[in-house]
């Protein structure tokens, strides 16, 4: 029997990287997962890979497009999830964006485009997600991701940082809010972990000055990683995983560091 057998989860952000680490993970261990992104192409081609690697077992796997900083999208892919799944026992908000700029160019646009994903889209799928699990009235578990930009700010990525800032303090005034609904809400930080997003933010520090080759920004970071490499995404899910099930039924309000011990805070 898996770790989360039968629970149905929502992962955003899933058509890739850490998002689809989380929901794969999952599945492996019994979960009936909603794989959920703004890439809905993408997202479906995900879920149709892990209903053919689960030997077609298709009634285990569904996807959703979703823009989370849309409320009536965040509403829908939940009511699809519920309909195709069952009653929804986990969400993680894990959907993010970054796009480095240097610390006195940062622009209003670039705020809000960050903070509208990673801010706004967490309270949102936070909202969401809970309004659905107070009306079944059975509890349930929402899982946040945070960053080691959310314990330290860095040049280069201001807006970034704040918006991971940002999803510690939704995760504890959440924990506190929805504690008397049996609802939990945790988070998880990573430190450097290999997706598509590295490369996309090595290519944005290579363009405003901020490094000089593919790779730099990334080595530059990873220096001072206790466990000496960066992460792959399946660092993370051992951990996220355990955050899906009963097994973290009595930790609320936190946010578990898993960055191999490059923040010691
Ligand atoms: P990624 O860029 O590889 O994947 C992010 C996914 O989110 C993409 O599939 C993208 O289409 C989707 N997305 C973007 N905007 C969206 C929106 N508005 N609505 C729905 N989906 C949207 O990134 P990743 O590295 O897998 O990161 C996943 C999460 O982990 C993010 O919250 C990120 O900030 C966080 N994180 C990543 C690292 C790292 O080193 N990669 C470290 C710490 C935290």
């Amino acid at each position: 029997m898996g770790r989360v057998a039968g629970r149905v989860c929502i992962v955003t952000g899933a058509a890739q990287g850490i998002g689809r680490a989380i929901g794969e993970a999952l599945l492996d261990e019994g979960a009936r997962v909603c794989f959920a992104d703004i890439n809905g192409d993408k997202v479906a081609q995900v879920a149709a890979a892990n209903r053919a690697r689960l030997n077609g077992q298709g009634g285990n796997v569904t996807s959703a497009a979703v823009d989370v900083t849309d409320r009536a999208q965040v509403k829908a892919m939940i009511a699809h999830t519920v309909d195709t799944l069952g009653p929804l026992d986990v969400v993680f908000n894990n959907a993010g964006v970054n796009k480095p700029m240097n610390f006195l160019d940062v622009t209003e646009g670039n705020w809000n485009f960050i903070m509208g994903v990673n801010g706004l889209g967490c309270l949102i799928g936070m909202q969401e997600a809970a309004r659905q699990m107070i009306a079944q009235g059975r509890g349930g578990k929402i899982v946040n991701t945070a960053s080691v930009a959310s314990r330290q700010g860095f040049d280069n990525v201001a807006p970034y940082c704040a918006s991971k800032w940002a999803v510690v303090s939704l995760t504890q005034s959440g924990a506190r809010d929805l504690a008397k609904h049996n609802i939990t809400v945790t988070g998880f930080a990573p430190g450097v972990v290999a997706t598509e997003m590295w490369e996309q933010v090595d290519n944005d520090l290579m363009q405003i000055g901020a490094a000089e080759r593919p790779g730099q920004a990334m080595e530059a970071f990873s220096a001072e990683i206790l466990r000496g490499s960066v992460a792959q995404p399946s660092d993370i899910t051992g951990t996220t995983t355990f955050l899906a099930s009963r097994d973290s039924d009595y930790m609320t309000g936190q946010i578990v560091m898993i960055d191999g011990g490059m923040t010691l805070v």
